[in-house]
């Protein structure tokens, strides 16, 4: 029910405060990060790089988050390229295919930019004759050769990769139809990371890392292990939208503040991530050149954050903590004996609440079995709710995903 009121409500707030703040203070972000302006002034305007792992590949900060239908958004990526937002990041499902697909007319029209490009899309398929048909379907539809970084699409568990998966990479490699091999994961991040950071043929993990999630021991001591073998690692989900919209004073204040400085929330939070060096690259949705523009000027922009910026933000995040579930599916699917996809149904949950992309959210939640989705309403989630480090309302949550998402 009440989800989309939340959300207008949200906005309606945030514009008012927008509104408050005054024009010369959103023209600031715009005029002193502002690309085009640090191209009349005849400074660089390339996205600064940085190397991703020990690939030899040194990627820009920004990557070009793919999960949309690209052919409608050719002369953002044209943009994109321009500003050299050359990492492109998309998955043989995304939007049914028309995200691959939209590449391709771009590689099309402009083949020349192919080898400028660091192309990486992924593949669900489980077993080894369906990522070799996943994977040249992707070089079909996107008209090329090779395919810069394969992943495996959300990987929940290391131990599913095993020696097979080693020989697939290994012979694609050499095949010429991938340079780099890795996976992309959204639940039990860390332990998969470590994981990783042991097997010694893992090129780059993409995963969800963001102001929230950075801070805490697992990660760090994750981030680290992968940075000490060499695998590049891409941060996802860096905005930390959680499955219950908020719009609190905190929120707003913080938000002020950041302007006050010259940058939005959004570009704070990027530059939160951008502050751990062993983060190689921010993959980023941009569906227009508003986004666009934006990302890239907080690429641009040298100014730091502060020590009580960075402060400000994990209080921030604590304090909404409970709105925002952090993957560690183990903890609570555990608790409800495996048989609720409660991590999947939270990444549902935001997509269509934080992301605003309720179709997005309701075709990932139809993928879970009837069967599934009508015994998360009977389901007694109290013991998961004690586990969840979060605090989360699991149960609240669950009905309510299955009301609206059904
Ligand atoms: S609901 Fe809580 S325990 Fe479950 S994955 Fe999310 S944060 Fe972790």
């Amino acid at each position: 029910m009440g989800s989309r009121m939340i959300v207008k409500k949200h906005n309606r707030s945030r514009r008012n405060f927008l509104k408050a703040l005054g024009a010369a203070s959103l023209g600031s972000i715009f005029t002193a990060c502002n690309p085009s302006a640090e191209a009349s002034e005849g400074r660089p305007q390339t996205i600064p790089t940085r190397p991703f792992g020990k690939t030899g590949i040194n990627v820009p900060i920004l990557a070009f988050g793919g999960s949309l239908d690209t052919s409608m958004s050719l002369l953002v990526l044209r943009q994109a390229f321009k500003w050299g937002v050359t990492y492109w990041d998309t998955a043989n499902t995304y939007m049914g295919g028309k995200s691959e697909m939209g590449i391709g007319k771009y590689l099309e029209k402009y083949p020349e930019d192919r080898k400028r490009i660091f192309l990486v899309t992924k593949s669900y398929a489980w077993t080894l004759s369906g990522l070799s048909q996943d994977l040249d379907l992707s070089l079909e539809r996107m008209k090329t050769d090779y395919i810069d970084l394969f992943f495996i699409h959300s990987m929940g568990r290391i131990s599913d990769l095993d020696d097979e998966t080693k020989a697939w990479a290994h012979k694609k490699k050499s095949q010429g139809k991938i340079r780099f091999f890795g996976f992309s994961t959204h639940s039990n991040m860390e332990a998969c990371m470590l994981g990783a950071s042991k097997l010694g043929w893992i090129d780059g993990i993409m995963m969800r890392y963001n102001y929230r999630l950075m801070h805490t021991d697992e990660m760090k001591r994750a981030v680290e292990a992968c940075a000490t073998a060499g695998i590049g690692l891409t941060a996802m989900k860096t905005q930390g939208g959680g499955q219950v919209n908020t719009d609190s004073d905190t929120e707003l204040k913080l938000a002020g503040r950041f302007l006050q400085k010259g940058f939005t929330d959004a570009q704070a939070k990027l530059k939160a991530v951008w502050d751990n060096p062993d983060i190689s690259c921010v993959c980023s949705e941009m569906p227009n050149m508003t986004i666009l523009m934006s990302n890239v000027a907080a690429a641009l922009d040298k100014t730091k954050l502060s020590v009580r910026d960075t402060e400000l933000l994990r209080q921030y995040a604590q304090e909404t903590r409970q709105n925002h579930c952090v993957g560690c599916a183990d903890i609570c699917e555990s608790a409800v004996h495996g048989k609720i996809p409660v991590s999947d149904v939270m990444r549902c949950l935001m997509y269509a609440r934080s992301y605003g992309n309720h179709q997005r959210g309701k075709t990932r939640f139809q993928k879970i079995p009837v069967v599934t989705r009508r015994q998360m309403t009977v389901t007694n989630y109290s013991m998961a709710e004690q586990r969840c480090p979060q605090e989360m309302a699991i149960g609240k949550l669950m009905r309510e995903a299955v009301e609206e998402l059904s």
